[in-house]
């Protein structure tokens, strides 16, 4: 069914301390791809038990790992980086079965993906620290920066690769082993890059992938006291029992949780590129990330003219199996993904809003949804407040760059924000304006690496990618000399 160059790269067994395992137990749970609603294949059903040996694994690790120099562990994250460039094709395609993703997205995942290791790879080298004038003639002030320890992550369906690679890679240029769990839905794509790490030489340990119960192997990665630092991708929800169980033994977390990014089109901004913006925004992975445009604020002289405009291009979307040429819509991830679009829709349409484009499920069936427009939305609609996190574009309607701003950060989030003007004036006013941990200019896009990835307020902790992203996965250490 895989169809792959490198049938290797499909696996169904987890990988700890260096090994293929099956579950003690025996137990399997069975992936389903979303397109077609066939079985793919199954993963074993692990817990607290294996997970407990895959972190004391990653500890046994530890000294090795965070002993060689940088340029080493560098060089193993080259190789992988290397291994998933020339492995494009099947893990792009692996991608596309496990998540519905268009192939074009999942292969452009793989170079997204891959850049982490690319780049945490050549910071490894750059973790520097600092030399401080001291207090006194006889003492001096050096500080050196020092992997935290073993690592804990825990990954979300909708970028199967990406966000593995970005606390992976982080963490091991840091010098720190990682233990990861990725999402349930989509654990081929984490096993297949487990596969190239051991290709590329990653020792033993010192990264090792767990599937199973969410609630199980979570529980031990935030109580077992070894792990010194968890990181999460993911709802604001489960961030939050996260946070709390991490609590009682003081790790540090990163978190990366939920959006609710507004989308601004001030009435001198280019409407063309502000509907190819929406585009990429709000629909690439059918609506699917953390960083999606949610609510589309448009100022009043150029409303209908956007609206008009984004139905246009709206329209011109292709739904469909993602391994087909040419789709660009692939299916929502599961059956409680379309109950939310849906209630969305409905309670919009109860409060006045009009569906312009879309507006219900796909002939094709399965969990295929159609690209929605609605216009007339309001603040008291579920929109305003709540992810999508599907293929659902509201429009409000604003008059002055204050109230939009208000508006903007009218909720408890704090991701992603975009928005489209040609004022320099405004541009530097509204984006200090806006409470958001990223603000996208006249751009629908805006991750890559070499950024700061992260949210404020209920958005999460902590910044992935960039020089920032090193720091999250290392502690401070000061060392006093006296006596000179
Ligand atoms: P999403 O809305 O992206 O599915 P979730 O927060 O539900 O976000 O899931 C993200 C990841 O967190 C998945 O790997 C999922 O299995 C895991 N997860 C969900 N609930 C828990 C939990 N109670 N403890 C640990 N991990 C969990």
């Amino acid at each position: 069914m895989m169809n792959l160059n490198n049938p290797a790269l499909f696996r169904q067994q987890c990988y700890i301390d260096g090994q293929w395992l099956d579950a003690d137990s025996g137990a399997t749970v069975s992936v389903t791809n979303p397109a077609t609603g066939e079985t793919i294949g199954t993963i074993p059903k692990m817990g607290a038990e294996e997970t407990r040996r895959a972190i004391e694994a990653a500890n046994a690790s530890w000294a090795g790992w965070r002993k060689k120099p940088a340029k080493e562990r560098a060089n193993i994250l080259r190789k992988w980086f290397e291994l998933m460039q020339a492995n494009t094709e099947d893990l792009a395609r692996i991608m596309t079965i496990e998540q519905g993703k268009p192939l074009a997205e999942a292969k452009g995942e793989i170079a997204y993906a891959s850049s982490y290791l690319e780049w945490f790879g050549e910071e490894a080298k750059r973790a520097y620290g600092d030399t401080i004038p001291g207090p006194a003639a006889d003492r001096r002030i050096v500080v050196t920066k020092e992997p935290i320890g073993v690592c804990a992550a825990i990954t979300p369906w909708n970028f199967p690769a990406a966000m593995i690679t970005r606390k992976v890679g982080a963490a091991l240029a840091a010098g720190c082993p990682i233990v990861v769990k990725p999402a349930t839905q989509t654990p081929y794509s984490a096993l297949a890059l487990a596969a190239l790490a051991e290709q590329a030489g990653v020792p033993r340990g010192v990264f090792s992938v767990v599937t199973g119960s969410a609630a199980a192997i979570g529980g031990e990665m935030t109580g077992n006291p070894i792990v010194r630092k968890l990181t999460f991708t993911g709802s604001t929800e489960v961030g939050r029992v996260l946070m709390e169980q991490s609590a009682a033994t003081i790790k540090k977390v990163s978190m990366e949780l939920g959006g609710n990014a507004p989308f601004i089109v001030f009435d001198d901004a280019d409407l063309d590129a502000a509907v190819e913006g929406a585009l990429a925004s709000k629909y690439r992975n059918t609506g699917q990330t953390c960083v999606c445009a949610n609510r589309f604020y448009v100022q009043d002289g150029v409303y209908d003219i956007f609206a008009e405009k984004l139905v246009a291009a709206v329209n011109k979307l292709k739904v469909g199996n993602g391994l087909e040429a040419g789709v660009t819509q692939g299916p929502l991830i599961d059956a409680n993904a379309v109950a939310k679009i849906e209630e969305h829709i409905a309670d919009a349409v109860s409060k006045g809003g009009k569906v312009i484009a879309g507006g219900k499920r796909h002939a094709l069936g399965q969990t295929f949804f159609e690209p929605t427009v609605v216009r007339d939305a309001v603040p008291s609609m579920l929109v305003a407040k709540e992810e999508t996190f599907g293929p659902l574009a509201p429009l409000f309607r604003f008059k002055s760059d204050e109230e939009v701003v208000g508006l903007a950060n009218d909720t408890e989030y704090g991701l992603a924000s975009y928005f489209y003007s040609r004022d320099i004036g405004r541009i530097w006013r509204v984006a200090e304006g806006l409470e958001y941990g990223m603000v996208g200019i006249n751009t629908g896009l805006i991750s890559n690496e070499m950024a700061p990835f992260g949210g404020v307020k209920q958005s999460g902790v902590g910044r992935e990618g960039s020089k920032y992203g090193l720091d999250d996965y290392m502690v401070t250490k000061y060392l006093c000399m006296g006596g000179i």
